[in-house]
């Protein structure tokens, strides 16, 4: 038996689940309570999410997809009108804009990160532009501050697409503090995980009341259209007992992290630059390649067991899917970014010894 799990190929899982001594008693102390998206335990859940993201306002939402969607609509966003996103995310971030009958349009990313790049965006907005958003991708920081004093300047409301980015801050600050309005996911995949849910985060009042009017029916009062993007109780109560244990969880990640570059030695392979002030919650590491041939880079490190969101999710420029091909506009930066990367997975489960054997499959690599 030893000999056959010996010569058993090593697999790296990129699944994180976390799983927490009191989630158990947490769930069944929630059943005695109410269930609903209105009760108690999802407003002790926005109490919780307040604090550890330091906002005035938090609103729980049915998942990351709805949250897209209502921030959309509280800034005022409707049918024939243009949103300015960066084409390097995935498609959950671009369907919401498209289901409202609103016009994807693309900004490239800068030459070295995930962020709107200022001098493309200048190119794109018109006066029909009623919202810029920005995707940090597996957690790393992007220029938000710089983002948000050029869309002020253009009075066009920002919103985050932070569902990897729990815990990143810039300038000590949040990401989210950035934003006029920030979503989060909270997918099973999530840095902050509670099956499926989702979360906006905004300091302006005014903002807060228009998301949570629209994602509750309009309150049923027959004035204000609404739908039902609340989050069930369940859910909230799950969130409110982990976020006790996101930072524990984020520090795991840093320390494999930093392991796992203290060996980086190969010379077509570094970290994505770093920008000043920014603080990764290392979703994924994230590594920039100078390859002739990434893919095959990508293959080689899963024939070794060592997954890739770039082939897990086939990242590519989402003008390049069949759904977005009619808005197509070029982002020469942003698919260069997505063709010389990978992610590496670096979540607690992960051992000092897995973090290992990855830098050294990495450095050991020949290309041709
Ligand atoms: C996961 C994800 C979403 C969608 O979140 P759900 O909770 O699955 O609806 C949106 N944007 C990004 C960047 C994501 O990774």
């Amino acid at each position: 038996m030893a000999e056959t799990s010996a010569q058993t190929k090593r697999v790296i899982s990129d699944k994180y689940r976390a799983s927490h001594e009191d989630d158990q008693s947490t769930l069944a102390a929630a059943l005695d309570r109410g269930l609903s998206g209105t009760s108690d335990t999802v407003s002790d859940y926005e109490a919780a999410l307040r604090g550890y993201f330091s906002h005035r306002n938090a609103i729980a939402i049915s998942s990351g997809g709805a949250a897209i969607t209502v921030a959309l609509v509280a800034a005022g966003v409707k049918a024939g009108d243009e949103v300015v996103l960066t084409p390097t995310c995935p498609l959950c971030t671009v369907y919401p804009v498209m289901d409202m009958g609103a016009k994807p349009v693309f900004v490239d990313t800068r030459p070295d990160g995930f962020g709107v790049d200022l001098a493309d965006l200048e190119r794109v907005v018109t006066k029909k532009t009623r919202a810029i958003i920005e995707i940090p991708m597996w957690g790393m920081p992007t220029q938000v501050d710089e983002l948000q004093k050029a869309a002020r300047k253009a009075g066009i409301p920002l919103i985050l697409d932070l569902a990897h980015s729990h815990g990143s801050t810039l300038h000590g600050r949040s990401l989210s503090a950035y934003g006029d309005l920030s979503c989060y996911s909270t997918h099973e995949r999530k840095p902050l995980a509670t099956g499926e849910g989702g979360f906006i985060l905004t300091d302006n009042d005014d903002l807060a009341k228009r998301c949570r009017d629209y994602s509750r029916f309009g309150n049923l009062n027959g004035r204000d259209f609404g739908l039902n993007f609340k989050l069930g109780a369940l859910a909230a109560a799950l969130g409110t007992n982990r976020i006790k244990y996101l930072d524990r969880q984020l520090e795991a990640r840093r320390k494999n992290a930093e392991r796992f570059l203290s060996q980086l030695k190969h010379p077509s392979v570094r970290e994505f630059t770093r920008i000043e002030g920014g603080k990764h919650n290392y979703y994924f590491l994230t590594l920039r390649t100078s390859f002739a041939n990434n893919r095959r880079f990508i293959d080689y490190l899963d024939d070794h067991g060592v997954p890739s969101d770039i082939k897990r999710y086939g990242c590519r420029c989402l003008y390049d899917f069949p759904a977005v091909e009619q808005y197509r506009r070029p982002c020469p930066n942003g698919e260069r970014l997505l063709n010389s990367m990978t992610t590496i997975p670096v979540h607690p489960a992960l051992s000092g010894d897995d973090m290992d054997y990855m830098v050294g499959l990495i450095n050991a690599y020949r290309e041709g």
